[in-house]
């Protein structure tokens, strides 16, 4: 039955990507595709079969240059429609991604290897962020009155100018949108630099926006090497504010570039998240969030819980839970419906990945299972589903970021020693507690260094909510009111009542 779907799936992506062979995958500049300046292009493969994708265009500072210039000439035009025209737009906008929700979740999981099962969900959250900021739209712009006795101050807000939002490729389509539905929705225009390793949802979702009526210029996408295209971004002095998803060293470097600009920007980093399982937890709960959290998305998720802190008075049998789990993980081609795990997103990434798998052994910890790379009948950059055991939270295993299906087991004895490995990283991303003593819970998310604490649960996501991190995680916070903090500035006007007493200068 699986194959049968699998087959289906193939043959409904092989008549998309027939679209997508015709010519490289080009940038949209100004409401046309263009290709880069000097015509030059570099090549798409696919992780699950190392198949050539397409070509995709190049982009030069040249082509950044007329973005920028397309995204500012759009800018006033765009920051003065009512918000309750935005609102339309991009609930339109929502439509027509949900229309084409199969398709962007096909191409999705062929371009990165992402399992489809994950992936179909991830096109509709694509659709929630727009429809979430479109109805925000209406009173992006409203503030709060701060009477005095003889002043009356009141706030407004205006959206920031044309903004530049530089995305990964580990959900490239979940997370453009959730960069660029709030932009639109505070009324900035948008140049967006996707993943060289994953540009076909980018692609897609700028040509929809543009077909339910997106006037040209709002959005315009460059495709491209990070050191190029997006380095020029970050350096154009048009862009008043950078959105960046990526590794906590890019950020430093955006940092650097846009330091002369004195460019706003608001960064969504690495992580090292613990999941902290104490032994009066509820631990059939407990052990499905920690398989679900490292395991899902192929561990390729900023919020995955890569560590987990397990107390030692029920690690021997919690670990064994967690062993048997992980060798029951189904891994397979991404488009077949039961896999849970595909293969990682490029080959580059995969020799990182697996350089985690000598360490381990190295520093002395145990590879209780996995720990090699593989492949599906002779293809795909796969790895096997991971478990260190016996590490030390000193280990370099237990302290970098691996962005792969790799759960780093490490023993605590107590509450204080959680907490103090835990925040003994440099990240500062997300964490997890299992427990059912509420008064620890709280204890726990007050002292973990952390942006965001679940509690007896896994990642959920409720939009208004604040979403980002601390220490080298990230600078700022997305979701609801938090997103239009950065995409707009607050204005404060004061108007006297012309009661109070002006000093007086000059006078005898
Ligand atoms: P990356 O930093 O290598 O690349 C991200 C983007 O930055 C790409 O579009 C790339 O082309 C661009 N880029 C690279 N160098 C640049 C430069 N000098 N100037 C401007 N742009 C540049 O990250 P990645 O490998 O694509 O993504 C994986 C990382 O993203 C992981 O560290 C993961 O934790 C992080 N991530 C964080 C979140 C979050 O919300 N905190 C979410 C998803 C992913």
């Amino acid at each position: 039955m699986t194959k049968v779907v699998l087959e289906e799936n193939l043959q409904k992506l092989n008549e998309i990507m027939g679209g997508f062979s015709d010519s490289p995958i080009s940038h949209f500049i100004n409401g046309e595709r263009v290709a880069a300046s000097d015509g030059a292009t570099f090549s798409n493969f696919s992780p699950i079969d190392e198949a050539l994708i397409g070509e995709v265009a190049a982009g030069t500072t040249d082509d950044i240059v007329k973005a920028c210039r397309a995204a500012e000439n759009a800018s006033n035009d765009w920051a003065a429609i009512p918000g309750k025209k935005r609102r339309e737009i991009l609930h339109a906008i929502a439509d027509a991604i949900e229309e084409n929700a199969e398709q962007l979740a096909l191409v999705e999981s062929y371009d990165t290897g992402q399992p489809l099962r994950f992936m179909s969900k991830a096109a509709i959250r694509g659709a929630e962020n727009f429809r979430f900021f479109a109805d925000m739209a209406p009173a992006a712009r409203d503030g709060s009155a701060l009477p005095t006795q003889e002043h009356m101050n009141y706030s407004i807000r205006q959206p920031i100018g044309p903004v530049g939002i530089i995305t990964p490729w580990n959900t490239p389509f979940m997370l453009s949108t959730w960069k660029i539905a709030p932009a639109l929705a505070a009324g900035c225009t948008v140049v967006h630099k996707p993943a060289e390793w994953s540009p076909c949802s980018a692609s897609m979702l700028v040509e929809i926006m543009h077909e339910v009526g997106l006037p040209a210029g709002v959005v315009n996408t460059v495709h491209g090497i990070g050191e190029v295209a997006g380095k020029a971004l970050t350096e154009h002095e048009a862009i008043k504010a950078i959105a960046f998803v990526g590794e906590s060293s890019t950020g430093s470097a955006i940092m650097k570039q846009g330091a002369d600009s004195l460019t706003r920007v608001h960064f969504e980093l690495g992580g090292k998240n613990p999941v902290i399982v104490f032994d009066d937890a509820d631990l059939d709960r407990a052990l499905d969030a920690v398989v679900f959290m490292i395991y899902s998305l192929n561990g390729e998720r900023c919020t995955s819980s890569s560590r987990l802190l397990v107390q030692s008075t029920i690690a021997g049998e919690f670990i064994a839970r967690v062993r048997e789990r992980v060798s029951l993980l189904k891994l397979g081609h991404p488009l077949d419906p039961d896999t849970e795990v595909g293969p990682l997103i490029h080959k580059k990434h995969r020799e990182k990945v697996v350089s985690y798998f000598d360490l381990a052994d190295k520093e002395g910890a145990t590879i209780a299972i996995g720990g090699k790379s593989t492949d599906l009948d002779g293809q795909g950059y796969f790895v096997e589903p991971t478990l260190f055991t016996d590490a030390k939270p000193s280990m370099r295993i237990a302290q970098e970021e691996i962005f792969g299906p790799v759960l780093t087991a490490i023993e605590f004895a107590d509450e204080a020693e959680a907490v103090s490995i835990a925040n003994g990283v440099r990240y500062g991303l997300a964490a997890y507690v299992w427990t059912n003593d509420s008064g620890r819970g709280i204890r726990l998310a007050r002292d973990l260094e952390v942006g965001m604490v679940w509690v007896n649960s896994e990642n959920n996501r409720h939009l208004p909510s604040p979403f980002g991190g601390m220490k080298a995680s990230g600078i700022g916070r997305d979701g609801g009111d938090y997103s239009f903090d950065f995409y707009m500035e607050t204005k404060n006007i004061c108007i006297a009542t012309n009661e109070h007493t002006i000093p007086k200068l000059g006078r005898i």
